[in-house]
């Protein structure tokens, strides 16, 4: 089942965008089977979750942080993490760049851009967003690097409204990658909405329930 569903959707994206499982409640041998099938990337919204399955798992697994983290548990993860996709203040960055140091690596991250009206969702407005990345304090940080944008549409069947959305973010990163040569992710899509995505030019999407099945 795992496999079919890993199967389906590697063979229709197209060969640019990276496929994230997001194995968030799901068990070691869940994401064994996809490993078994080649998948190395997965994604998790709790560092602590995220961190016990780090330790029992193959180490050639990479690990995304793809929920919203507290500052304070960034420490947790510094170690290992491959990437941080949520990032949405400069606390979080100034804190991600000390445990880089800490760590002596270079800590990649996304900024979350808000790109839907929804109040539930996180993330930093254009203008915050590119004012993080053109600051002097952000140039000096050695430790942590922004490499793109993460933004989540509205969860809504008005597909023309998640196009806009998607057109928002890919806008902005397009914009900002023609001066800034670390931007490189475009992380957007999910299990409902990835199809619009990379039409939208996602480079990264987050697929969780497609390919474990619904979570409970
Ligand atoms: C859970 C989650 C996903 C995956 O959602 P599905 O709808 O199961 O594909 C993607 N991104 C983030 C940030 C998530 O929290």
């Amino acid at each position: 089942m795992i496999t079919e569903s890993l199967n389906k959707i590697i063979n229709e994206i197209p060969s640019n965008v990276k496929l994230i499982a997001i194995s968030k409640t799901k068990s070691k041998e869940e994401i064994l089977e996809a490993y078994g099938h080649g998948q190395r990337i997965f994604g998790e919204n709790k560092v602590q979750e995220m961190t016990e399955k780090y330790s029992s798992l193959p180490k050639d697994i990479k690990w995304h942080m793809v929920g919203h983290v507290q500052s304070n548990k960034i420490k947790y993860m510094a170690p290992y993490v491959d990437l941080i996709h949520g990032i949405d203040s400069f606390k979080s960055i100034r804190t991600i760049n000390k445990e880089g140091e800490k760590n002596n690596r270079i800590i990649k991250c996304l900024l979350q851009l808000k790109i839907s009206s929804e109040s539930t969702k996180f993330g930093l407005e254009i203008d915050e967003l590119e004012k993080i990345i053109q600051s002097p304090e952000y140039k000096k940080l050695s430790f942590v690097k922004v490499c793109g944008i993460m933004a989540m549409a509205s969860f809504t069947t008005d597909l023309e409204l998640v196009r806009e959305e998607f057109n928002i973010a890919s806008k902005l990163y397009n914009r900002i990658k023609k001066v800034n040569s670390d931007f490189q992710i475009l992380s957007m899509g999910m299990s409902n909405d990835y199809k619009i995505a990379i039409e939208a030019g996602s480079n990264m999407i987050r697929i969780g329930s497609l390919i474990f099945g619904s979570r409970n």
